[in-house]
């Protein structure tokens, strides 16, 4: 009973059918596969002894074989207006970031599907720390996991994430295959059973991926337009230069949108340079009205940043002209930016700390001024 007979991976690495034939292939009774995924996504809740229905001999056989380590949360700071920013620590000495953003009916979980990122956007201050490595499944999954488990220990036992945006540090669909089968996860009935419109992906434009969208489970897609000019958007972002707004465009027709769904365009405004009337009709030209909700990302400046923010009249200009021309247009209440864990700031600011290896080092803090 205690063989070791798989090589031992994370188990949140499995696919729910990977995961059913090899708990079968050790000879586990059927009742554990329901037993885990309580204990996992339902509780999420790790502590084995309270997993009193599996015997001593069941659990030992699944320790040998599986490795049940979650990534671990080794900092976490609140902001003054209720986001809390979560550094989680990864095997490797590596971390991300994951914040946890409330609102009236949900509390939100935006996480990081690689650590860095190599599409070198000149706004983004993930940007400039280029591409550490993708994030395995059971990271991405981690991050959902572990702060799940950290808000029902520390804040309340009603805690409950009910929303997952891919908006942290990365691009998801440089992740592709690993960020689909975390998505599988999120929203299998026997996973964490999210519901599919209450997860959002987060993309910069990599055509050669939008162009397999349908391989996707059918979650809500924000593309990253940011500007309606060639040369200004390959200015803002690199991968312009490969993939242009008529490749973009023509991909995006790949994206079965159901009737009640539309894709949204996250457009950041930058003072004088993609904020003005010229660029409000370049919208219009871009965007089919019915289709599209333009969500306005007023610039969050960061440490060393060459771009400035417009003015909050500005801002509220463009929304009101966009208006006007009948488009659905939000603009995104910057969240957190005291703990720099907005938009485009999320970049590690800790020295990279080793949890694993059973030492807890608290991280230092290089550059936050309101923190928990
Ligand atoms: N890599 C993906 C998802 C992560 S970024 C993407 O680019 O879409 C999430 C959002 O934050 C993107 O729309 C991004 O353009 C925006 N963002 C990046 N830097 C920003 C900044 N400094 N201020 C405001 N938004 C920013
Ligand atoms: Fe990467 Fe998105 Fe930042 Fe661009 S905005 S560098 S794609 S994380």
């Amino acid at each position: 009973m205690s063989l070791k007979i798989m090589e031992k991976r994370p188990i949140y690495d499995y696919s729910p059918t990977e995961r059913n034939k090899a708990l079968l292939s050790l000879g586990l009774p059927d009742f554990i596969e329901k037993e885990l995924d309580k204990w996992f996504f339902r509780k999420k809740d790790l502590d084995q002894s309270k997993w009193t229905k599996i015997s001593k001999e069941h659990k030992l056989l699944l320790n040998n074989n599986f490795d049940f380590n979650l990534p671990k949360v080794v900092w976490q700071g609140l902001s003054s207006d209720g986001t809390r920013k979560f550094l989680i620590g990864l095997e490797d000495g590596n971390s991300v970031e994951a914040v946890a953003i409330p609102a009236k009916d949900r509390l939100t979980l935006c996480i990081s599907s690689q650590v860095g990122c190599a599409i070198g956007c000149t706004f983004c201050h993930t940007g400039t720390q280029g591409l550490t490595r993708n994030l395995k499944v059971y990271e991405i999954v981690g991050q959902f996991l572990a702060v799940s488990q950290w808000l029902i220990q520390n804040v309340s036992k009603e805690s409950r994430l009910t929303n997952i945006v891919f908006m942290g540090q990365g691009e998801p669909l440089h992740n592709f295959k690993n960020v689909k089968q975390a998505v599988e996860l999120f929203v299998s009935q026997t996973g964490i059973a999210l519901s599919k419109t209450k997860i959002t992906l987060s993309t910069s434009g990599l055509v050669p991926q939008i162009e397999k969208w349908e391989e996707f489970p059918d979650i809500n897609v924000a593309i990253s337009l940011h500007a309606v000019r060639d040369d200004l958007r390959s200015q803002l972002m690199p991968i312009n230069k490969r993939h242009d707004l008529k490749r973009l465009f023509d991909a995006l027709k790949n994206i079965p949108l159901r009737t009640s769904r539309r894709i949204t365009y996250e457009y950041l405004l930058i003072a004088n340079l993609n904020d003005q009337e010229q660029d409000i009709e370049g919208l219009c030209e871009l965007l089919p009205r019915k289709q599209s909700k333009i969500n306005l990302i007023p610039f969050n400046e960061y440490p060393g940043s060459d771009y400035k923010r417009p003015s909050n009249e500005q801002v509220l200009w463009f929304q009101n002209e966009l208006h006007k021309r009948g488009y659905t247009c939000t603009i995104r209440v910057t969240k957190g930016d005291d703990i720099l864990a907005a938009c485009g700031q999320l970049k590690t600011e800790f020295e990279k700390v080793n949890i694993w290896d059973g030492q807890r080092v608290s991280p230092k803090v290089i550059e936050t001024n309101h923190y928990e």
